[in-house]
């Protein structure tokens, strides 16, 4: 499995048809699992199904995870996401992102009596180590598994915080790296990719764009596309938010939770984190669990679906200041709104000036800075809360996902000016006192 040179598209094939079973190291990993058809596939660098075009998932083995795992054996693990490791997949020690995740989880008092809620918390991924969201987790989980696989070259396709964190693990762990962008992304994105000196490719159009374009070069060239063909891996990065958040709330699951959606994934992945520590019986089941979804209303496919009723999704052209939840045609959006709909959840989406007063909100009332997409999830929080959809007494949790340092751009002329004055006491009374 672990063959030094990347592995080529043929010999991938060679492995999606049993060439190259996993050994039994691999035993809590049975292999990957179409979402549709159910056919099974090895465990590697593969995402859709030959026969159905399904997305493909990664198959446990719950009943040896369980044999192992226990809220001690959690307890006593590394205080980064890897104390889940028995749930994420990769067979090896972790080798890239060793200190991603263990976010603090904070009970927003004076955000919640804005908003006329007893027990909100924020899951604080604003923080997240080392590029400050909460793509390092899902990084951590795709790298590490690339390695494993053998691959020498990393690369995705970005709506920006990706790309930031594909190419600081990408520098630390001293892997070739491609990360490819909509050209018009905010300047503290591009230069969070720049510092790191990976190959920056800005394609002229928009995320869908750079996304389908990534697919065409992931067929040619044998990289590991962390969030393409390394996708089953990456996205099981995101359960780490439910793990952690149920561990932090003292081992119990919320009755609600609000989460942005971009592709989709992180919302459908924070479910199943929920149902399988509830399988595993770390928790107690909690069926009041209610999952929300939180757009931009400028990019808002599956918002859209969801107040027509409908369960399939259109692709929009995106037109937003939360550029990294920019994806007019999100490949598990689907599946979001499944969840959604099954829970009894809603989806809000926010305007642009929404937006903007959700990330000062946040700023005034808890001190997290969050970026557009942190706005957009405030903003529908607070809408949710208006529809009546969420009680005051709903141990409710919402996903602060980006920092704000990123995203200044969005801010412009939307805060005061400093108060200027000379370097004199006289001055300064004067300020603040005009009276005197
Ligand atoms: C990528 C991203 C998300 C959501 O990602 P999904 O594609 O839906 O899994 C949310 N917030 C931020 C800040 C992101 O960068
Ligand atoms: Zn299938």
């Amino acid at each position: 499995m672990n063959s030094p040179s990347a592995p080529h598209q043929e010999s991938e094939r060679t492995r999606a048809e049993g060439g190259n079973a996993p050994s039994s190291k691999e035993s809590k990993i049975k292999g990957l699992k179409c979402r549709e058809c159910g056919r099974l596939y090895p465990a590697v660098a593969i995402h859709i199904c030959e026969f159905c075009f399904g997305p493909l998932e990664v198959d446990y083995d719950y009943a040896a995870i369980g044999r192992r795992i226990s809220r001690s054996s959690i307890e006593g693990g590394p205080k980064s996401l890897w104390r889940y490791h028995e749930l994420l997949p990769v067979t090896g020690e972790p080798t890239v992102g060793l200190h991603a995740g263990m976010t603090p989880l904070i009970h927003a008092k004076r955000l919640g009596k804005y908003l006329g809620l007893d027990n909100l918390y924020i899951k604080n991924d604003t923080v997240n180590h080392p590029t400050l969201s909460f793509k390092d987790r899902v990084v951590a989980v795709a790298m590490t598994r690339a390695r494993e696989l053998g691959f020498d070259t990393v690369a995705c396709a970005s709506t920006g915080n990706l790309a930031n964190s594909v190419s600081a693990h990408a520098a630390s762990s001293g892997m070739k790296c491609f990360v490819f962008i909509p050209h018009d992304l905010e300047a503290g994105k591009v230069l969070g990719n720049l510092i790191y000196n990976p190959t920056v490719v800005a394609v002229r159009g928009n995320y869908d764009d750079v996304n389908r374009l990534c697919s065409e070069i992931g067929g040619e060239y044998p990289w590991a596309f962390v969030n393409i063909n390394i996708r089953p891996y990456y996205a099981e990065g995101s359960k780490s938010l439910a793990f952690e958040t149920a561990e932090q709330l003292g081992w119990r699951i919320p009755d609600q939770v609000v989460v942005p959606i971009a592709s989709g994934s992180l919302l459908t992945k924070i479910r199943k984190g929920f149902q399988e520590f509830e399988k595993l019986g770390l928790v107690a089941p909690n069926d009041r669990l209610t999952v929300n979804g939180a757009q931009a209303e400028g990019c808002s496919p599956v918002y859209r679906a969801f107040v027509s009723g409908k369960n399939h999704l259109i692709p929009v052209k995106p037109q937003t200041i939360a550029k990294s939840l920019a994806i007019g045609n999100p490949a598990d959006g689907f599946y979001a709104l499944e969840v959604v709909f099954k829970s009894k959840g809603a989806i809000a989406a926010a305007t642009d000036p929404e937006i903007v007063e959700g990330m000062k909100l946040l700023a005034e009332t808890e001190g997290v800075f969050a970026e557009t997409a942190g706005g957009v999830t405030v903003a529908s929080l607070k809408k949710l809360c208006e529809e009546g959809r969420i009680g005051r007494k709903d141990l409710t949790v919402a996903y602060i996902t980006g920092n704000g340092l990123k995203t200044m751009e969005a801010l412009a002329g939307a805060l005061s000016e400093p108060i200027s004055i000379d370097p004199t006491l006289a001055s300064f009374r004067k300020t603040v006192n005009p009276s005197n």
